[in-house]
């Protein structure tokens, strides 16, 4: 046990915690890989490309670095339960960590698409689900409602507790590489996640932990039938394959929109086949394999890259928010390579065309 690694909280307890606070529930969330992604660098022409893989927290999102503090402090404060609207991660995060608290969990799910994994997640591990004839916009009006009225602690990213959490990913990443990035690109849902970057980035600098003077730019990106930032405009009917990021009225609006003019980064908007396309690009040649909107940050720094709006040695992470296994209907079998053959060696010899 004295090898076993610090949790996250207590890792960076200095920035975090209040006088005296301790975080008894841990699921070992955080301490995520960065890896150098040199073969999908050189096909976008950047020598310094680097991959936070957040799927391997421990429900295989990002959501857990915030969900592990805001569950804590619910429990500190004598919460009866927690309750959530989701797109998917958030309720196989809020789940999981009700679970280890021992409190009920409930989920308001918007109606449609919400992938397997994530709904599979949040049913075993016995979360309430609720499926109401609405958009996420709307679950998330219904739980602020809830929150209100005292009977659960609501658990989205509106509960600053999720945002300050998040911060870890940036901390993490500054830890990594030495120094803050150049840029930094990530998909844009709800719009918590880069501000929660946006914000560790600030923290860590006044704590004299990075230079305040090497602030990275935030590149975040939507997807074009869910853009609201990009189009100035809520969107009423979101639509995109990337359902993480289905989201028509971002909660953390106003804080994305101030971490990308104070940054001098962008918000921009990709196409379902460029996020599919960078998905299936960065699980080839890298071998990371993440859900479609964890996608969505290197379909955009693809983009940038190739319009000459970033240099080849510009140091560049790219956050791939959430596993490839929690949406497996999103990858395309490849023809034909599932029709059986005979069970001899020539026959399985032709096939593998050596
Ligand atoms: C929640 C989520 C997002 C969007 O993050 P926001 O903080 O809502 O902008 C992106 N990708 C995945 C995998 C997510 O779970």
């Amino acid at each position: 046990m004295t090898d076993a690694p610090r949790p996250l909280l207590e890792r960076y307890r200095a920035l975090l915690a209040r006088d005296g606070e301790s975080f008894p529930i841990t699921l070992g969330e955080g301490m995520t890989p960065l890896v150098h992604a040199r073969r999908l660098g050189d096909e976008l022409g950047l020598d310094q490309l680097h991959l936070k893989f957040e799927g391997t927290n421990p429900t295989g999102s990002f959501k857990d670095r915030g969900m592990v503090l805001a569950v804590n402090r619910a429990v500190a404060a004598g919460a009866r339960a927690v309750v959530c609207a989701s797109t998917g991660n958030t309720s196989a995060s809020a789940a999981a960590y009700a679970a280890a608290a021992g409190l009920p969990c409930h989920v308001i799910l918007p109606v449609g698409k919400v992938a397997r994994g994530k709904l599979a997640q949040a049913l075993a591990a016995g979360a309430r689900l609720i499926m109401i004839d609405g958009n996420f916009d709307e679950a998330l009006t219904a739980v602020r409602r809830l929150g209100e009225e005292g009977l659960a602690v609501v658990v989205n990213s509106v509960n600053p507790d999720r945002l300050d959490g998040q911060q870890t990913g940036a901390f993490e990443v500054v830890d990594a590489l030495g120094r803050a990035p150049d840029a930094l690109a990530l998909p844009v849902g709800n719009a918590g996640n880069i501000s929660a970057y946006w914000r560790g980035f600030t923290t860590y600098a006044d704590a004299g932990r990075m230079s305040a003077d090497a602030m990275p730019r935030m590149l975040g990106f939507q997807a074009e039938g869910a853009a609201p930032i990009v189009r100035g405009e809520p969107i009423e009917k979101p639509e995109t394959v990337a359902t993480a990021i289905r989201i028509g009225n971002p909660a953390s609006w106003e804080l994305a929109v101030e971490a990308r003019d104070r940054s001098g980064g962008v918000i921009e908007a990709v196409s379902d086949d460029e996020i599919l396309d960078a998905q299936r690009m960065i699980v080839r040649l890298e071998g990371v394999f993440c859900e479609p909107a964890s996608a969505a940050g290197v379909a955009g720094v693809r983009r940038l890259a190739a319009e000459g709006r970033l240099d080849r040695d510009t140091v560049v992470v790219c956050v791939l928010t959430g596993h490839g296994l929690k949406d497996p209907d999103a990858v395309q079998a490849e023809e034909g390579s599932l029709t059986p053959i005979a069970p001899e060696l020539d026959a399985i010899r032709r096939e593998m065309d050596l």
